[in-house]
């Protein structure tokens, strides 16, 4: 097996480095029409500066208003609005979702595809990968790309403006990157793209993990201010680059297996990925055995940034039996990343799992006077 490292071409990050966008592909030898994918408050936040920004350096663009879902039946739309209108770049603009989208109709069409999260709520924009819902929010496939991104293109200054939540929701996924990592190298399992994981990959998962312990509350705090400061970006660096390049050439392993599960629960469906990864990654941890002190680790961060540390927290108060099942059978089907644990991972062992993080969550709360939520 070789040794395969991925990334995107270019990361550009910085306050304001959306008005460098048009110079940035230009440089990159990409050329116009662009399609831009964008969501909402993309929309909002950013026409005008698209305007001044893609016409000076001499893009025609027409603007796609995400539908809200990232489906086979939101992808072909894109396709067909790219082919109307003879796009030969599409630029994805907004979240996880509005990102995978414009990635999976550009690998569609065979296009160059730029990335531009306006918020840090995931792992997504680094990466050749997206993830594929049903129209109604239930997880359906990973589809991976043969290549990543021309450019992932991140204004810290927007950034600074999203809701605090998702910020949260982008340390959940990355919290979940040096465990799945190390479960993966350890195990010399494959990565993301089919090779064996790098020193580099590992050290980035690493890092990436650290920037969270160490920045990650002050970085939520400049956020709630709404002022870009060397906190936040060095925390919006860990959410956005080194997560996604620490998950791809690494690997996944048990917690994104168990968000697929949770997603297979309706109740869930109001959670970001992030929110329901964290709770992943606790799965994993009462899996794998670690010791109590690095549960402990990983509570006292989630519950100082505000990540779920129990069901009730992700809309599972009232997990049945049959939820809990289904949830299960769903995080250990056949291909899922669960299979990189270096045991054999049966339904059971999760069903019980699941319950067990939810018990350790419970005790970390009671024992440090949280409040615990409904
Ligand atoms: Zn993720």
């Amino acid at each position: 097996m070789h040794t395969v490292f991925c990334s995107p071409s270019r990361y550009t990050q910085g306050s304001n480095s959306t008005l460098s966008l048009g110079k940035e592909m230009a440089t990159l030898g990409l050329g116009g029409p662009a399609l831009v994918v964008a969501g909402n408050s993309a929309i909002t936040l950013l026409s005008e500066t698209w305007r001044l920004s893609l016409g000076e350096a001499g893009f025609d663009f027409q603007v796609y208003r995400f539908g809200g879902e990232c489906s086979i039946a939101e992808i072909e739309r894109v396709k067909r609005q790219a082919r109307e209108q003879s796009a030969r770049v599409i630029v994805g603009a907004g979240g996880g979702k509005v990102l995978d989208t414009a990635r999976a109709a550009a690998a569609d069409l065979d296009l160059p595809v730029v990335n531009c999260p306006t918020v840090a709520s995931s792992d997504a924009p680094c990466s050749a990968l997206s993830v594929i819902y049903t129209d109604d929010g239930a997880f359906l496939e990973y589809r991976i790309y043969g290549k990543n991104p021309d450019l992932v293109l991140v204004d810290t200054q927007v950034i600074a403006q999203s809701p605090p939540r998702l910020l949260v929701a982008g340390m959940g996924d990355a919290l979940a990157t040096w465990f799945e990592a190390k479960t993966c190298v350890e195990g010399g399992v494959r990565n993301m793209r089919g090779g064996r994981s790098s020193q580099s990959a590992l050290a980035l998962a690493e890092l990436c993990y650290r920037i969270l312990l160490r920045d990650g509350v002050d970085a939520l705090a400049a956020l709630r201010n709404q002022s870009p400061t060397p906190a936040l970006d060095r925390l919006v660096e860990a959410n956005t680059l080194l997560s996604g390049l620490g998950f791809e050439s690494s690997g996944l392993a048990a917690a994104h297996a168990v968000h697929n599960g949770l997603t297979a629960v309706p109740h869930t469906h109001s959670y970001f990925h992030g929110e329901k990864v964290a709770y992943g990654v606790l799965v994993q941890l009462v899996l794998e055995k670690k010791p109590h002190s690095l549960v402990e680790e990983v509570l006292d961060f989630a519950t100082k940034v505000g990540l779920p540390t129990t069901l009730a927290a992700i809309g599972l108060g009232e997990l049945t039996g049959e939820m809990q099942n289904q949830i299960a059978a769903r995080s250990t089907a056949p291909g899922e990343t669960i299979h990189n644990e270096p045991f054999k991972v049966e339904a059971r062992m999760v069903a019980e799992a699941i319950r067990a993080a939810d018990a350790l969550g419970r005790e970390w709360q009671r024992n440090h006077g949280v409040s615990v939520a409904g």
